[in-house]
């Protein structure tokens, strides 16, 4: 059985998703933190909402946390497919929750403040050495170790390699929003992709009502922050989706505020994921394209094995090898799956052809075969022994 030492304490650098959870999960191996938050409480920069897919709830459950978000957006129990003709490609079932990004984040905080845990907000890490962490505002903090939870633009992930990569730009841009009084036919909560001519768009249906939807338009390049400031969102998706079938004309007319667009990143691989005293986890270390909808899930199974690591192996330097090993096959292979997803988004005309007319083969061949039970059925096992 594995031994519990009350005598460390982490740095815990984010305070999105693999932070707090990171912090409870360290919490239950009788290690104390502190989460730092460069934001407030509420607020994390991007809006919108995600599906936590059935591996993530399940990795929830191993820190009671599962009921915490049970009661947070709606169950997504399938996903229908269809192409910009009206035709549909797929429908299969599938098991997650779809939450607002911002009610999660909100969540997971005060749950692990009410656990005991403290979060100080308004601290943006800048500086980092041998466990001690210099702050924007000047103050500084001093642990046994450092954990990067600090997301797609890491400051940990520099500090320990300022080798290290620079994210990639996946060639979609996100926008999305929340539409009102605009009533459709079917399922609530069932994810609803449409691969339109020129752009993906997705919807599910609230059981209150309320369409959350998004879309990818295609983008090679980079587009500038100035230049996404410029774009007007309502009708640049109103040009992209002409004449595609579906409802995405009315469902982008009933949203008060469409979400301006966003450029999207992933990390095909960042070679060194911690030195002796730092280590990253989440999208610090495996950022992946949305279309995976695995980001966050990963970044709950890293917590846990990250604590369960450290748990169970002595020394802090050997408990991250040991966290690295265990995960970073399946966190890379989550990523290139992630990015072929995307891609499929916008392959151009010719490429559209085939896939509207292999997609259902090869899904109902995936389906068969179960080709995606690495993903979903894997389990993180708290009690399990890590080595
Ligand atoms: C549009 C979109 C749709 C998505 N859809 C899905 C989906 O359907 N399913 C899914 O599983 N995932 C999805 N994801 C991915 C998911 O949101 C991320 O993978 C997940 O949030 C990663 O959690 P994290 O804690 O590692 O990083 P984050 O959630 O980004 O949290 C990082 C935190 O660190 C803080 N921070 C950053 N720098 C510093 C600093 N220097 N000092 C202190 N704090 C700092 C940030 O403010 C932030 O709060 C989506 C992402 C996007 C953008």
């Amino acid at each position: 059985m594995y031994s519990v030492s009350m005598t460390k304490k982490a740095l815990i650098i984010g305070g999105g998703i693999a932070g707090p959870v990171t912090a409870m999960a360290l919490r239950k191996a009788g290690i104390e933190s502190v989460v730092y938050e460069a934001y407030g409480r509420t607020s994390d920069g991007v809006g919108a909402f995600l599906t936590l897919a059935v591996n993530g709830l399940e990795a929830l459950r191993q820190l009671d946390l599962h009921d915490l978000v049970c009661d947070l957006g709606m169950d997504t129990p399938g996903m229908r497919m269809s192409n910009g003709k009206g035709k549909q490609l797929v429908n299969f079932p599938m098991y997650g929750r779809t939450i607002d990004r911002s009610d999660l984040y909100v969540a997971l905080r005060d749950e692990a403040v009410r656990r005991g845990i403290q979060i100080e907000y308004g601290k943006r890490l800048v500086n980092a050495a041998g466990g001690t962490a210099s702050f924007e505002d000047g103050t500084s903090a001093t642990g046994d170790f450092i954990v990067g939870a600090d997301g797609l633009r890491s400051r940990v992930r520099s500090l320990i390699d300022p080798n290290a990569p620079k994210a990639r730009h996946i060639g979609l841009l996100n926008t999305g929003g929340y539409a009102r009084g605009v009533h459709l036919p079917g399922k609530p909560g069932e994810a609803n992709f449409i691969f339109g001519k020129r752009c993906f768009f997705g919807y599910f249906i609230h059981p209150g009502g309320d369409v959350w939807w998004f879309a990818n338009p295609p983008s090679k390049k980079e587009p500038t922050t100035a230049e996404l400031a410029s774009v007007d969102w309502r009708a640049r998706l109103h040009t992209l989706l002409d004449g595609d079938v579906g409802p995405m004309h009315r469902i982008i007319d009933a949203t008060e505020k469409v979400i301006p667009g966003w450029n999207t990143y992933d990390f095909p691989t960042v070679p060194k994921w911690h030195n002796d005293t730092m280590v990253i986890v989440g999208d610090a270390a495996h950022a992946t394209s949305p279309s995976s909808g695995q980001g966050a899930s990963m970044a709950i199974e890293d917590a846990i094995v990250l604590a369960k690591c450290l748990r169970d192996i002595g020394g802090t330097p050997k408990a991250f090898a040991a966290f690295e090993k265990a995960r970073r096959e399946r966190v890379e292979r989550i990523v290139a799956h992630g990015k072929r997803s995307g891609d499929g988004k916008a392959p151009g005309p010719v490429g559209a052809l085939f896939r509207d007319l292999m997609m259902p083969i090869f899904l109902r061949q995936m389906e068969k075969k179960n080709s995606l039970g690495w993903m979903y059925e894997y389990r993180v096992d708290w009690n399990a022994v890590a080595s």
